[in-house]
């Protein structure tokens, strides 16, 4: 795998610290991220796992709670809250953004088409 310099883009060794094109810091590596990452910031409504809008499993998954739980509490709280579980659910559902479509990591052009000869 290469490291590409997040300064002017010149390919280098895995283990280089310092560009040799144009001498910026390589560390930490640059590594894209191309996936969801289920870090606690990350709130989004899923596209895997999703019951209705994804909004409880991207709550669970934001902060690595039990989407079982999400769902009962959401439940409770919509019988027995008033219906603050379903205000709640639409408000997160405006808010999160929904999980971008996540294809392939983008790949070097293919080489050039070669027709049969
Ligand atoms: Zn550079």
């Amino acid at each position: 795998m290469a490291v590409y310099c997040r300064n002017c883009g010149k390919g280098l060794a895995d283990d280089a610290r310092f560009c040799s094109g144009c001498g910026a810091t390589m560390q930490p590596p640059v590594v894209p991220n191309y996936y969801p990452t289920t870090s606690v910031t990350r709130l989004v409504r899923p596209r895997m796992g999703r019951m209705i809008a994804g909004v409880c499993q991207g709550l669970a998954n934001a902060y690595a709670w039990d989407v079982v739980w999400v769902r009962v509490i959401t439940v409770l709280l919509t019988v027995f809250g008033g219906g603050s579980g379903l205000l709640a659910y639409i408000i997160f559902w405006i808010v999160m953004p929904e999980e971008p479509l996540f294809l392939s990591p983008p790949m070097p052009p293919p080489p050039p088409y070669q027709p049969p000869s």
